[in-house]
């Protein structure tokens, strides 16, 4: 049996029909680069996240450095992010202009440690970026309380969390601004990239859109430097459809971290990831911890593999120990519970269609290998 971390072809047989229809239709009408298409999901998706605007870009990585310019970030600010994520949330920083200044993670949740941040808070710190990892939100009560004492803005790195909720609130809808991504293997996936904003501030939604299109808001006028950075219609029609199916996906994407929950219970070496009170996770990545290192933690994806089951380590080096950020000055020891997290974590297969047998076969597989504790 071969078990993918995702499965994208089986998706697309459940929801051909509906898809084909949605591209032929944009293809008819002739618009393909904003439009019609993205204003409707413009507002599908601002509904869904409980947010006022939405604004449709190119990538998820977009979305973030547009969001962080939209907010007044650039050069000289600090913005305080988690060393565990992927380079994309850094790369806006930098882009901006500013500096990325790491703190350390929960070593449970894997999200950026909200009791850690305010000692990092200086004169020249702008923004906080929390980063809702593989789908379960931060404590965003936390961060919120902390960057109203500062003054400081908060741009949330939604990109693997779209449909999580934190006390009963989708992430995104907390701070100035929400970025998501569309890249195909997220929980709502486009066939290609795309990304988008959501905010509740008129005037960042605003500035978005002037940024993402050359800087204008009437063709050939720019008042700033912007971007080419639109959500095409094609993505956006596909992405409409998608959008229908999320919550049913979601919850299936829930059930199974509960069969894999009960599956691996009790295992010793092995801790599944943790749903905190007030949390409900959107499980893009359902992602355990293995003790034992890096070796160990690899022979067990090796093992897996010889069976013909996928998984995947996000991330194996925390960006403070990345090259590119060599020139920040940060050291092994800086951050021990992310640099943990880097030799601990394996994601699991998990996606919508994915059936009980293959559960099954990973949880067996997975068992076979360590063993059982009781
Ligand atoms: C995927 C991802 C991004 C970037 O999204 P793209 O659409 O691929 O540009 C940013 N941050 C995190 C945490 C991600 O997982």
């Amino acid at each position: 049996m071969q078990i993918p971390l995702t499965d994208l072809a089986a998706q697309y047989a459940g929801i051909k029909d509906e898809i084909d229809e949605a591209v032929r239709r944009v293809i008819s009408s002739g618009s393909f680069i904003l439009g019609p298409e993205v204003e409707a999901f413009e507002q599908e998706m601002a509904a869904y996240c409980g947010t006022s605007h939405a604004v449709g870009v190119a990538s998820g990585t977009d979305a973030l450095q547009l969001a962080l310019l939209a907010c007044g970030v650039g050069p000289g600010d600090e913005v305080i992010t988690t060393p565990f994520t992927f380079i994309a949330t850094t790369e806006a920083i930098v882009n901006c202009g500013a500096t990325p200044v790491f703190v350390d993670i929960e070593p449970e949740t894997l999200n950026l440690d909200p009791s850690l941040v305010e000692q990092h808070v200086t004169q020249r710190t702008k923004a906080l970026l929390p980063v809702h990892l593989y789908g379960h939100p931060c404590d965003m009560t936390r961060i919120m309380e902390t960057a109203r004492r500062h003054g400081l803005k908060v741009i949330e790195d939604c990109a693997q969390a779209l449909g999580a909720t934190w006390m009963g609130q989708r992430v995104g809808s907390f701070g100035d601004a929400g970025c998501l991504s569309f890249f195909p293997g997220k929980v709502l996936g486009a066939y290609g990239d795309g990304g988008m904003v959501v905010t509740n501030d008129a005037d960042v939604a605003e500035r978005l859109r002037i940024l993402r299109n050359h800087g204008g808001r009437v063709k050939y006028y720019h008042e700033v430097n912007g971007f080419n950075s639109r959500l095409d219609a094609l993505q956006a029609a596909v992405l409409r459809v998608k959008l229908g199916h999320l919550d049913g996906w979601l919850e299936r994407r829930r059930d199974i971290a509960a069969a894999y929950a009960d599956g691996l219970a009790n295992i010793e070496d092995i801790t599944t990831p943790i749903v905190v009170d007030g949390a409900v996770h959107a499980f893009n990545y359902y992602t355990i911890r293995v003790a034992g290192g890096a070796q160990r933690r690899d022979a067990l994806a090796a093992h897996l593999k010889s069976h013909g089951i996928a998984s995947a380590v996000y991330y194996p080096l925390a960006l403070h120990l990345q090259v590119v950020y060599r020139q920040l000055g940060y050291s092994p020891g800086g951050f021990p519970c992310a640099e943990q997290a880097q030799e601990a974590v394996l994601s699991l297969p998990i996606y919508p269609e994915m059936t009980a047998l293959a559960i099954d076969a990973t949880v067996d597989s997975i068992r076979a290998m360590v063993p059982d504790s009781t």
